[in-house]
């Protein structure tokens, strides 16, 4: 999806194009931060491309297959992530110009691509939650370790100052996310994936942010060996950070959750009725 001259938080704006000519699509633009296109198993390419520019905002986008190989396809080169070209599955800058592919590579249909990405976007983003959650975990695992094994101005590393309060808020912490996220995975199971959007969207804005912190404090009691190759801190961290951007910014989810808030509150009050019990903008299972 995402495209290196536009803001891609909103879709709505991407600009390669596919221009029906016979029995082909033509393809151009630009993309970037491709993750797996630098991965030689990569064969084919779920494009996202504008099909009907004067149709309405959320049916212009359509999702189209595109062979790596096809004719007009340029690998222009790996983006780097905190200096890393995260070889060699890496995140492709790739461009477009007059690539043809058959007219049925189009999935589902044209106009559809906003449709296809609620549903398999969902599952992507919990994916990625449940695997902050264990490393979440590993952080503290080690945190715990370091202030066991140091001792320094007579007392151990985990007595100090208020590192054990430290300790505590990052065990609340993991104990909230991973309730959070199990309650998104029921949303997703009991709802369905376009339903739990809202769930989704609240564990993805949690998660990472929560996670990079937990790692920030462990760093912290490694001292400088914490950033360094001795432990696995940093490209944790690197990883955490990564995902506050990857698979819509923080402030995307953040929009979703609040704007539902809204709309449920909104239609609480025009119906004159008060959800005391409820007080809360989620739908579904409690
Ligand atoms: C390692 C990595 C892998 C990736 N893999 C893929 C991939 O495989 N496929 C793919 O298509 N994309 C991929 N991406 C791209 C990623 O999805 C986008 O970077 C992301 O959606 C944000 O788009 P953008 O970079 O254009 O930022 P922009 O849309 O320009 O946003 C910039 C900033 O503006 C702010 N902002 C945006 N919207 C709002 C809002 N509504 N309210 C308040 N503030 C806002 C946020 O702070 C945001 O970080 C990857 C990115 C990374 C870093």
């Amino acid at each position: 999806m995402t495209e290196p001259g536009i803001m891609s938080s909103d879709a709505k704006q991407i600009q390669t194009a596919a221009v029906l000519d016979g029995d082909e699509w033509v393809i151009n633009g630009e993309k970037f931060y491709i993750s797996g296109a630098g991965d030689p198993r990569c064969k084919i390419m779920i494009t996202m491309v504008r099909t009907s520019p004067h149709a309405d905002t959320y049916k212009q986008q359509s999702q189209i297959l595109v062979p790596i190989d096809a004719p007009g396809v340029e690998i222009v080169g790996p983006m780097e992530v905190f200096g890393s070209d995260d070889a060699p599955h890496g995140h492709m800058h790739i461009r477009f110009t007059d690539v043809r592919v058959p007219k049925d590579n189009i999935l589902l249909g044209e106009g559809r691509g906003f449709e296809i990405s609620q549903l398999r976007l969902g599952p992507g983003r919990i994916h990625h939650c449940m695997r902050s959650v264990g490393v979440a975990e590993k952080a503290i695992e080690m945190m715990v370790d370091r202030g066991l094994s140091r001792e320094g101005f007579g007392k151990k590393l985990i007595n100090l100052g208020k590192n054990m309060e430290v300790i505590s808020r990052c065990r609340i912490e993991v104990e909230a996310m991973r309730l959070m996220v199990l309650r998104a995975a029921k949303a997703m199971d009991v709802l369905g994936n376009a339903e739990a959007r809202v769930w989704v969207s609240a564990v993805k804005a949690m998660v990472p942010e929560k996670c990079c912190q937990i790692i920030d404090e462990a760093i912290q009691m490694h001292g400088a060996a914490g950033i360094s190759q001795w432990f696995p801190l940093a490209d944790m961290y690197h990883s955490q950070r990564t995902l506050r951007l990857a698979d819509g910014p923080d402030e995307v989810h953040h929009q979703v959750v609040g704007r539902a808030e809204a709309k449920n509150r909104e239609s609480d009050r025009n119906n004159a009725v008060q959800h005391m019990t409820r007080g809360s903008m989620f739908t579904g299972p409690a």
